[in-house]
């Protein structure tokens, strides 16, 4: 069971002369950037950044520095002393100090070892049939522990986004993307490596011979192999016909039909879910999930299994199994030391107790002005959307009419919810161990998140998200944005900061973030976030057609010696670009506003520089344009730009006026 999040972020993490090749090198991969900088004209990120990039350094166990890691420590070192703070007096301060004191009892989690891992192997190893296979998945074990092979969790309804429904997703996969095992990539090779490493690790503790280890790997790997060729990839899974490919409603008698030989409806009756709305992601899968339940493939079903349990026991259990997962680590994304422990402590409380943690967070740190001050950047941008949809030429009066209608029902949430979930049911005993809390976790999360949200209607003043992430998010199916407490501080928003610097930093957040309503998403879903396209068919084609052309625009560049992936990044360069338009909009109401100053703001929120092994996987799996590229591809897109540092024809930033390919 799995808790699904639907947002779009604004993270996680040439052109030029006509059909040339990239013109700027890859200057995210640490120590790329040498002494002598690049003239402002030809590289403005390299430019403006250049005595960050070329001074950054990773920390202990970091892939990555940027603007979003120093925020990011910033709230974890205030974190870290909450965590220990006994003036905290309330259940949440409890829950929070007593798990990190967990997290770090290296001498407890020595003593208890693998806990009841060897116990809960049995029960898959034992398993002599497919029934027996079957009532497996029927047992807590198997829904709490997540040791599935068809997953599930709860979902906005896409028709009736004010009801949540029942998500049914495809198998987990270890390499995370179906495409790597048709043709695996170098991302897909370290992946596997680190995947396999941690296994056979694991198995070894259980007691197996390198042998048999290997044996049980494989086998799970053919598992995977099998199940992956129905399942979609991770380009289509973010192409925009995804939406509507992958909501495919059913009852819970037509799932009994179509999963006849996967019992999957007893399964999910045996756990008491029973959804008024079911959706199914993608059909082709279950149907190739039922073709290979059978008795041949009993044991690799199993080892499959067995190796997805054995993975998720390696951060909570003895110290020996931790420092071999740091190792691998490290290897993975070639960085040299590990994170220390009280940092990676703080991290899992936090990303295990994100609703206490942001509360005690945001009483202490959170100036209740801020969100005066913020509420009104997003008024102002509000306010010129409306002017710019209206402008448009290509959009139709119906179209424009109907995006400025979404624009007046989008909800706007600055900082932190007035509401918060209760976790006064949870209870950790301290003088149990890291494990037992885990336990305690996924039962307590799967009532609250789960089972307390099946067959209800949505509560908007309840947030899914975690407020002290540094991040900001639209949800199409709320038709919201939310531009949270963790996102406001740094370079992109201090209240002593000039009017420009505050546009060019949380401004262009908050412009992006509104334009996802009115990209090939968000076309999808109308103003109360139910599926329905609300633009006429000729103006969706022709936003396609403008799409089309930035999708060239970046396959075009060549990135470490690769075409770049234009259509996975599309959507959020279109909302990069949208951002800084709203924001330039807004300037032109102000006399004497300092161009040089914003554009200088924006490259440095996105200063950025990774290990080449992590840069590889942005490059794979990210829908986000690498931060160089957020600069440069974006910036030159606009006159404003061209005016402001008199670019010329000839210079690196320059891009013909007919090659531009900015959406908006
Ligand atoms: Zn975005």
């Amino acid at each position: 069971m799995r808790i699904i999040k639907l947002f779009i972020l604004i993270v996680i993490s040439m052109l030029t002369f006509s059909s040339q090749a990239l013109a700027w090198p890859n200057s995210n991969i640490i120590g790329s950037v040498k002494d002598y900088s690049p003239k402002l004209t030809d590289d403005f990120y390299v430019n403006v950044n250049h005595e960050w990039l070329l001074n950054a350094k990773l920390k202990p166990g970091r892939v990555r520095t940027s603007l979003f890691n120093e925020l990011q420590d910033i709230i974890d070192e205030r974190l870290k002393a909450l965590m220990t703070d006994e003036t905290v007096k309330d259940h949440d301060g409890e829950l929070v100090r007593t798990l990190y004191a967990l997290w770090l009892d290296w001498d407890s989690r020595n003593a208890e070892g693998l806990g009841d891992l060897n116990t809960q192997a049995m029960k898959i190893t034992g398993i002599k049939n497919i029934d027996e296979l079957s009532a497996y998945f029927k047992t807590k074990d198997s829904f709490y522990n997540d040791i599935v092979i068809a997953d599930y969790g709860i979902g906005y309804d896409n028709i009736d986004s004010e009801a949540y429904n029942l998500e049914i997703l495809a198998t987990g996969l270890s390499l995370g993307d179906s495409a790597e095992y048709r043709k695996m990539t170098s991302n897909g090779e370290r992946t596997k490596k680190m995947h396999d490493g941690m296994v056979m690790y694991m198995l070894r503790r259980l007691g197996y011979d390198e042998a048999e280890a290997k044996r049980l790997l494989d086998s799970a790997f053919e598992f995977e192999k099998a199940i992956s060729e129905s399942m979609m990839t991770v380009d289509e899974l973010n192409a925009p016909e995804a939406i509507k490919k992958m909501y495919n409603p059913v009852t819970m008698q037509e799932l009994r039909q179509k999963s006849k030989v996967f019992p999957f409806a007893d399964i999910l009756e045996a756990h008491k879910v029973n959804s008024k709305l079911i959706c199914l992601e993608q059909p082709k899968w279950l149907e190739a999930l039922n073709a290979l339940y059978t008795p041949d493939n009993l044991e690799n079903i199993k080892a499959y299994l067995l190796c997805k349990l054995a993975e998720s026991y390696i951060t909570i259990t003895d110290e020996p199994a931790y420092r071999e997962y740091q190792r691998l680590s490290r290897e993975r994304y070639g960085i040299k030391e590990s994170r220390p422990d009280d940092e990676t402590a703080v991290n899992f409380v936090h990303s295990n107790l994100s609703v206490p943690v942001s509360k005690i967070y945001v009483s202490r740190y959170v100036p209740a002005e801020c969100k005066r001050e913020i509420t009104e950047i997003i008024n102002d941008t509000v306010k010129y959307y409306r002017e710019m949809l209206a402008s448009e030429e290509w959009l139709s009066e119906s179209t424009k009419q109907k995006a400025i209608e979404k624009l007046n029902a989008m909800r706007l949430n600055v900082a932190y919810p007035d509401k918060w979930r209760d976790f006064s049911g949870l209870k950790f005993d301290s003088e149990k161990t890291l494990i037992d809390a885990v336990k305690e976790l996924q039962r307590f999360n799967t009532q609250k998140y789960f089972y307390e949200r099946l067959n209800t209607r949505v509560d908007h003043d309840l947030w899914i998200e975690d407020v002290v992430a540094v991040n900001a998010y639209y949800s199409p199916m709320q038709n919201s944005i939310k531009i949270i407490a963790g996102i406001l501080g740094g370079d992109f928003y201090n209240s002593d900061m000039t009017y420009e610097e505050k546009l060019g930093g949380i401004g262009i957040v908050i412009g992006h973030e509104i334009s996802h309503a009115f990209d090939t998403s968000g076309a999808q879903f109308d103003k109360n976030g139910s599926m329905k396209d609300w633009w006429t068919e000729e103006d969706y084609k022709k936003f396609q057609e403008r799409a089309d052309k930035l999708i060239k625009y970046f396959s075009n560049m060549k990135v470490n010696g690769e075409n770049y992936n234009g259509a996975l990044v599309q959507t959020e360069s279109i909302a990069d670009m949208a951002g800084i338009k709203a924001m330039l909009g807004i300037a032109e109401g102000h006399a004497n506003f300092d161009y040089d100053k914003f554009f200088r703001q924006y490259a440095r929120i996105w200063k950025s520089a990774s290990t080449p092994e992590f840069v590889d996987r942005l490059i794979k799996m990210d829908v986000h344009a690498l931060a160089f590229l957020r600069v440069n591809a974006i910036v030159q897109q606009y006159e404003k730009f061209y005016e402001t540092y008199k670019i010329q024809k000839g210079a690196g930033m320059y891009l013909a006026p007919d090659e531009r390919v900015a959406v908006w």
